[in-house]
Parts: structure tokens; sequence; C-alpha cells
């Protein structure tokens, strides 16, 4: 795999049209503009990885477009060192961004051949911070909880109860909410034991968070 100076202008453009697009947090787009994206996906779709579009990583997933991976991670407001679960591991690059912002990340993939899968990339990449489980992220991964924040990449049907109880006080949950074609994303703040702030934001369109594990 190679990152060339062609891939890495391509990125600066990519950078470009997502600070016109509204992100506006410098470390989320320096972390972007690091990121060969191109690693993630298949030679197929090489030449456009640094389009603005999400691409088929196998068993009917997709890796987000870019914006929305933006977009997410903006909202968890990331600190170096921050733990960080992740569930929907898919490409690896959500994680991969979220790595590169300082966070020890704990990723979640319900479909054992994409776990696999990048879980080697991970270890190809020496993203030595990124631990990847196969598993179901509606159960969470409370052997590590509780977490600062916690970010789902697939369109919940409801905000699993599970999540919400491995977060710190304080700790963010970011999640696409709702079952039709277009989600909203949602921001949860723990403010206390029992007491949480929900925040909605823009639409979007993700995949399905399903229930159970697949081989
Ligand atoms: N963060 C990924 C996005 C992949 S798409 C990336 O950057 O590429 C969402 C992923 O969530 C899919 O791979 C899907 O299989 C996974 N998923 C859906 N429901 C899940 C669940 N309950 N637990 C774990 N992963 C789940």
């Amino acid at each position: 795999m190679q990152d060339t100076f062609r891939h890495q202008g391509l990125r600066k453009r990519l950078v470009r049209e997502l600070k016109e697009a509204g992100i506006q947090n410098n470390t989320v787009l320096n972390a972007i503009e690091k990121i060969p994206r191109h690693f993630f996906i298949e030679t197929t779709f090489e030449d456009d990885a640094y389009e603005n579009r999400p691409f088929p990583i196998g068993r009917g997933q997709t890796i987000s477009n870019p914006y929305t991976v933006a977009y997410q991670t903006e909202l968890l407001e990331v600190q170096d060192g921050d733990k960080i679960l992740e569930i929907g591991t898919g490409s690896g690059y959500q994680a991969a961004v979220l790595a590169t912002l300082g966070a020890t990340v704990y990723t979640i993939e319900r479909h054992r051949p994409l776990y696999l899968k990048t879980k080697q990339l991970f270890e190809a990449l020496n993203f030595t911070t990124i631990q990847p489980f196969y598993g179901d992220g509606f159960k969470g991964h409370p052997s590590a909880a509780p977490y600062d924040k916690i970010v789902i990449t697939a369109a919940a049907p409801e905000i699993p109860k599970n999540l919400l109880l491995q977060l710190k006080i304080n700790g963010i949950l970011v999640l696409p909410l709702g079952e039709g074609e277009i989600q909203e994303m949602i921001k949860i703040t723990r403010l206390d034991k029992n007491e949480f702030e929900k925040e909605t934001f823009l639409n979007f369109t993700f995949v399905p968070m399903l229930k159970g594990i697949e081989d």
C-alpha cells in the first residue's frame, strides 16, 4: 500500500470541501488529512477514495462518507487520552481517525469476516491503540467500561441502554437514531448517574444497527 503525493493532494482537496461543508474542528480536519482513506477501501475504488461518498466494504456494509465521519468525530469532542468505544468497525476508518486524535479505541463488529479483515489492517498499519472485537454492539463492551465517549456508526432503532450505562459521568454518546431511510444524529451527555441530556443534530443515512452476530 502506497500513499503517493497524488493521494495527499486529493486529501487536501477533501479537507477543503469538508471545511466548506461546515466542519470546523481543525484537529479533526488534520486527522482526515493525515489518514490514507484509500487503505481502508477496495483497490477498485482507490481513485475515488477522496470523493465525499461511501463505498461498499463487503457483507452489504459501507465505509461512511468522510463528511459523516468528520461530523460524528466533531460531536465526540475527542481529547487526547480518551477511552472510546465504537459500535460498527466496518472498514476501520472511523476508528483510525479516533486513534489519530490520541484516543484508545475499542471497536466492535458483528460480521466476522469484516472483523477479521479490519483487525489485520490495524496490525499492518500499526494502529496499536485500537482493539477490535467480534460481537454485538447492543451489549457494548463491559470489561473496559466506563468510556469517555461512545460512537455508534450504524442506524440505531433505539438508544441502547447498555451503552448509556457504560458511559462515564460527563461522557458523550453519539448515534444516528431512527429505523427509516433517514436518521437524526443524536448526542447524549451523561450529566449524572441517572441524568442524561439529549441534543439533536442533522439528518444522515446509515446502514442499520442489527442485533446478534453473523459468521
Ligand atoms: N465505522 C465504519 C462504518 C461501517 S458501516 C467505518 O468507518 O467504515 C456500520 C458497521 O456497523 C457495519 O460494518 C455493520 O456490520 C456494523 N454493525 C451493525 N450493527 C452492529 C452491531 N449490533 N454490533 C456491531 N456492529 C454492528
